[in-house]
């Protein structure tokens, strides 16, 4: 007998239907990407088409040009280096400095007289 119920344990699970639990899933079903368009070129990029034009027409439009500072005199050959001395130049920031100075007194002079 004993024998018996050992052999039913082991063979009922087996005959059962398996039932799976939970809620049923839908199928997954893969996704098909659409094709990318290919992209059309609205402007003409000189930049992006030929890159060496491009810089020969950039420096060909800002040709070297002698100036000179107004504040203190110094000449440059072009204009980004009056710029980067108007930005960096030390000694050309206190001139200004001085010179503003100046102004204001001289305006308040003007103030007092009047
Ligand atoms: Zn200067």
């Amino acid at each position: 007998m004993e024998a018996d119920k050992a052999v039913i344990q082991e063979t009922v699970p087996l005959l059962l239907p398996q039932v799976k639990r939970g809620r049923p899933k839908k199928p997954k079903v893969p996704k098909e990407k659409p094709e990318p368009k290919p992209r059309e070129r609205k402007e003409v990029s000189i930049w992006r088409d030929d890159p060496r034009l491009y810089f020969r027409m950039y420096y060909h439009n800002r040709p070297k040009e002698k100036c000179s500072c107004p504040h203190c005199g110094n000449t440059f050959d072009s204009k980004r280096g009056l710029d980067n001395h108007v930005y960096k130049s030390v000694l050309c920031k206190r001139i200004r400095e001085i010179k503003a100075q100046q102004a204001d007194e001289q305006s308040g002079q003007v103030d007092k007289v009047d």
